[in-house]
C-alpha cells in the first residue's frame, strides 16, 4: 500500500548554502518527496551525512546525486546570460538549476539571489528560508534607431542595422 507513484515524485535540487535549513526546517514526512544534489558537492554534504534526517533519507533511496545534462547546463547558460547572473553563478550554482530542468516536479531551494532570478525566468518553482528576491531582472536589447527590442543579444538591429543598447527589464514579484 506504500508504494510509490512515480508520478507524485517530487525532488527538491538543494544549493548548498541551503543545506542546513533543509536539515532543520523542512518536512521530511512526505515521502515522495527526494533530495537532488550536485555530484560536485557530495565531498561538500558528506558533512551533515551523521545528521540523522540524512541518514534515514539515504536508506530510503530518497537523497540522491545527480550530473545534470549538458543541454540542461547549456539551456541554463544561455538564460543567465539574459539575466545578467552569469557572473554571479558559481558552477555548482549552474548545476543546481540544470538539475531542476532535468528532473520532473522539481523545486530549487535556495536563498541565493542570482540562482533565484534565473530559476523565475526558466519557470522552475523556488522555496526560500531567509532570502527570496523581490523583483526579478533580465536584459533586452533596444535599437538606438527604430526603437526594435531584442530579448536576446542584437549588436545591430536586424531591422534597420543601426546599432543597439542593452537596457534592463524588471518585474516585481507577488
Ligand atoms: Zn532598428
Amino acid at each position: 500500500m506504500n508504494r510509490k507513484d512515480s508520478k507524485e515524485q517530487k525532488y527538491l535540487i538543494i544549493d548548498s548554502t541551503a543545506i542546513i535549513h533543509v536539515i532543520s526546517k523542512e518536512d521530511f514526512s512526505d515521502e515522495n518527496t527526494t533530495l537532488v544534489f550536485p555530484e560536485i558537492i557530495r565531498n561538500e554534504i558528506q558533512s551533515f551525512q551523521a545528521e540523522a534526517v540524512f541518514e534515514t533519507l539515504k536508506a530510503d533511496n530518497r537523497l540522491i546525486f545527480s550530473i545534470p545534462t549538458s543541454k540542461s547546463i547549456e539551456k541554463v547558460e544561455s538564460m543567465a546570460e539574459k539575466t545578467c547572473d552569469v557572473v554571479s553563478l558559481s558552477e555548482t550554482d549552474l548545476q543546481v538549476i540544470a538539475i531542476a530542468l532535468d528532473f520532473p516536479n522539481s523545486t530549487v531551494v535556495s536563498d541565493d539571489n542570482a540562482i533565484q532570478n534565473v530559476c523565475f525566468y526558466l519557470e522552475i518553482p523556488i522555496k526560500s528560508y531567509s532570502f527570496k528576491i523581490r523583483t526579478a531582472r533580465r536584459y533586452f536589447w533596444k535599437c538606438t534607431v527604430c526603437g526594435q527590442k531584442y530579448k536576446t543579444k542584437q549588436n545591430k538591429c536586424i531591422e534597420c542595422g543601426s546599432p543597439t543598447t542593452r537596457l534592463f527589464v524588471k518585474k516585481k514579484l507577488s
